[in-house]
């Protein structure tokens, strides 16, 4: 390849993201930033790369705003772009908006996310410790699964958040979260109760509380879960 027809990174990973293929950034890497913040550095140096994480975040927050990769953004009233902080130990990944997310703009804030709230209180932990989000950043028409294409379109979108926020474990919220993120079909009984890895991370599978609401007989599984989950993260803090 000529020096001229060098493409760079961005455009790399947008040519692979539109032929369907999964990239996913590696996790000391910041989507754009070239390093993380580190004892060794004096504050000017600190303060550049902290300028050049509100900026990766101010920028992925306005092309995920103004997104039409997919056609959920003919249907959309807003998109739901995660919310929580951005240096949160914990992230949480649930499947994509439902109808009050996608006129709040605000991820699990129906009858689900007061449960979910609940299960992160059951961690010890508020809403505003974490950072949640979704695979899909748009409502799906009536609440469908979210398909293949969508996915693919979004999953950029993700992968910067978890590249920015660097979780030290993650929660994948449900099935279809748990699925997309691990890439597999198995179903969720079989993939909960392990630690599977999404880039050297930790990731949970956790059951999804709009399937907690329904079946109640589940609830004490999801606490098993949940301090799985949580015995996990302490065992990284040793
Ligand atoms: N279900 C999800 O998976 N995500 C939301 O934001 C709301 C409901």
């Amino acid at each position: 390849m000529s020096a001229d027809s060098k493409i760079d990174e961005s455009t790399r990973l947008q040519y692979l993201q539109a032929m369907g293929i999964e990239v996913w950034v590696p996790r000391q890497q910041d989507a754009d930033c070239s390093e993380n913040v580190s004892q060794d550095m004096d504050e000017q140096q600190t303060e550049s790369v902290q300028h050049c994480h509100e900026d990766n975040w101010a920028e992925l927050t306005h092309q995920v705003a103004a997104c039409q990769n997919c056609t959920l953004c003919e249907t959309r009233t807003q998109t739901v772009f995660g919310t929580g902080n951005r240096q949160a130990d914990w992230m949480l990944i649930g499947e994509a908006p439902g109808q009050n997310e996608d006129l709040e703009g605000e991820p699990f804030v129906g009858k689900a996310g007061q449960l979910l709230t609940e299960m992160i209180r059951a961690l010890g932990l508020s809403r505003e410790q974490v950072f949640i989000a979704n695979i899909l950043k748009c409502r799906p028409p009536g609440n469908r699964d979210p398909k293949a294409e969508e996915v693919a379109a979004c999953s950029g979108y993700l992968q910067r958040q978890i590249a920015l926020v660097r979780p030290k474990i993650i929660l994948a919220v449900g099935r279809v979260a748990a699925q997309n993120l691990l890439n597999t079909q198995q179903p969720l009984a079989k993939l909960r109760g392990i630690v599977h890895k999404l880039d050297n991370t930790p990731l949970i599978v956790i059951y999804h509380p709009a399937y907690l609401l329904r079946s109640l007989l589940e609830k004490r599984k999801a606490w098993d879960d949940l301090q799985f989950a949580m015995s996990i993260y302490e065992e990284l803090e040793k």
